[in-house]
C-alpha cells in the first residue's frame, strides 16, 4: 500500500499517474474515487485510502459515478486497442469504429483517450502520420514519396493536415527552414531581456538574454528580417504573456511549433498542466500513458524553442528542488512564483 502522505499529494494534484494504484475513499460522503477525480476534493479528515475498489466496497462504500473507478483497467486496455487499431489501419478510423471496438460510447471514449494520450483519436491519427512522413523524409524519399509512404491517399491531404498546426510544409522540414522568413525583435522584460521570434504562422521562438546570433543557429536556413509593425500586435500578447504567466491570453496565441509527434505531446501536456502547479519528467511522462519515459519526455522539453506559452519551466526535479533551466533558474522561480501568486 501506498503511502499515505504521497497518496494525498496525489489526489490534490489529480495525477492520472496513480489512477489503478489506490483508491481515495471519502468516509463522510460512501463514496470512493480515482486518486485524478475532477469532482471537488474532500476533507482531508474525512479521506481513507484503499488499495483497490474491492477493499473500498468492503467497507460499505460506493464507486463514484463521475470517475468510474472500477474502469481505469478497462479504460487503460481500451486505449492501447485503439491506438492499436490506429497504426495498423490505412485511413484513420473513426471515432464510431473505435467505440465498437472498445465497447464504450463514442463521446465517452473520446473522453478517455483524451485524458490517456493528451489527443482526441483523429489528432493522434493525424500527429502519427505527420510523425511517420518525417521519419521517411529524413531517411531520403522525396518529398511525394514520403507522403505516400507515411500512408496519406494524397499531397494535398498531408498538407490540409499539417498546416495551421506545424505552420511548415514537408519541404521545409527536409532543408532546415529554408525559404522560410522569421521575424524577431528583442524586447525589455521584468524578468530581462526577451528575444521572440515569429513566421506568418505563429510564434517559432522565445527566449531570454539571446540576440539574433542565437536565433540563427535555431533556424540556420530561414531568412531572419527585424519585425515590422505587423507583428506588434503579436508581440504586445507574448509580452503580456511573460510579465503576467499563465492568463488566459496563453491559448489564443498562434504557435509555429517544429517538432516530432512525441515532442508535440509532451508540449501539449505541457499546456495543460494548470498554472501555479508542477510536474516531475516521471509525471508528465506517467500522463502521457508511459511512466518509463521520463528520459525522452525531458529530451522533448529541452528541443522546446518556446519558453514561457510552452511552459517547460512548469516540470521540476522529482525530489521537488527547482531543478534546471534553459535560461536560468532565477527566471523560472520568478515565473512559478507568478503563476502561483497570479
Ligand atoms: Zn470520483
Amino acid at each position: 500500500m501506498i503511502d499515505q502522505g504521497q497518496a494525498w499529494q496525489a489526489v490534490k494534484r489529480r495525477d492520472r499517474a496513480f489512477d489503478g494504484r489506490f483508491v481515495t475513499g471519502v468516509m463522510s460522503t460512501g463514496i470512493y474515487c480515482r486518486p485524478s477525480c475532477a469532482a471537488r476534493h474532500p476533507l482531508r479528515e474525512n479521506v481513507r485510502f484503499f488499495a483497490d475498489g474491492q477493499s473500498a466496497r468492503a467497507a460499505g462504500l460506493r464507486p463514484c459515478k463521475r470517475c468510474l473507478p472500477d474502469d481505469v483497467g478497462r479504460d487503460e486496455a481500451a486505449v492501447m486497442a485503439a491506438v492499436d487499431e490506429i497504426r495498423r489501419a490505412e485511413d484513420a478510423p473513426t471515432l464510431a469504429v473505435l467505440a465498437q471496438i472498445t465497447g464504450y460510447s463514442p463521446t465517452h471514449f473520446q473522453k478517455v483517450f483524451k485524458r490517456a494520450t493528451g489527443l482526441s483519436p483523429a489528432a493522434y491519427a493525424r500527429a502519427l502520420r505527420e510523425e511517420r512522413a518525417r521519419e521517411a523524409l529524413s531517411a531520403g524519399y522525396s518529398v511525394t514519396g514520403a507522403i505516400y509512404e507515411a500512408g496519406y491517399s494524397s499531397p494535398s491531404r498531408f498538407y490540409d493536415d499539417t498546416k495551421g498546426k506545424l505552420g511548415m510544409t514537408a519541404s521545409d522540414w527536409k532543408d532546415g527552414g529554408k525559404g522560410r522568413t522569421v521575424h524577431w525583435s528583442v524586447i525589455d522584460t521584468s524578468l530581462g531581456s526577451m528575444l521572440v521570434a515569429a513566421t506568418e504562422q505563429g510564434v517559432c521562438c522565445l527566449s531570454f538574454n539571446e540576440d539574433e546570433g542565437d536565433l540563427a543557429r535555431r533556424f540556420p536556413e530561414a531568412e531572419l528580417v527585424e519585425a515590422g509593425e505587423e507583428f506588434r500586435d503579436l508581440f504586445r500578447q507574448v509580452t503580456a504573456a511573460v510579465e503576467n504567466p499563465g492568463q488566459a491570453t496563453l491559448a489564443s496565441i498562434p504557435l509555429d511549433v517544429k517538432g516530432t509527434a512525441f515532442q508535440q505531446r509532451v508540449w501539449q501536456a505541457l499546456r495543460e498542466i494548470p498554472a501555479g502547479e508542477t510536474r516531475s519528467y516521471g509525471e508528465l511522462a506517467a500522463a502521457l500513458g508511459n511512466p518509463k519515459a521520463s528520459r525522452a519526455v525531458g529530451g522533448a522539453n529541452g528541443a522546446n524553442n518556446i519558453a514561457v506559452l510552452i511552459p517547460c519551466h512548469r516540470v521540476i526535479a522529482a525530489d521537488g528542488s527547482l531543478g534546471g533551466y534553459a535560461y536560468g533558474t532565477q527566471i523560472k522561480a520568478e515565473l512559478l512564483e507568478r503563476e502561483k501568486s497570479r
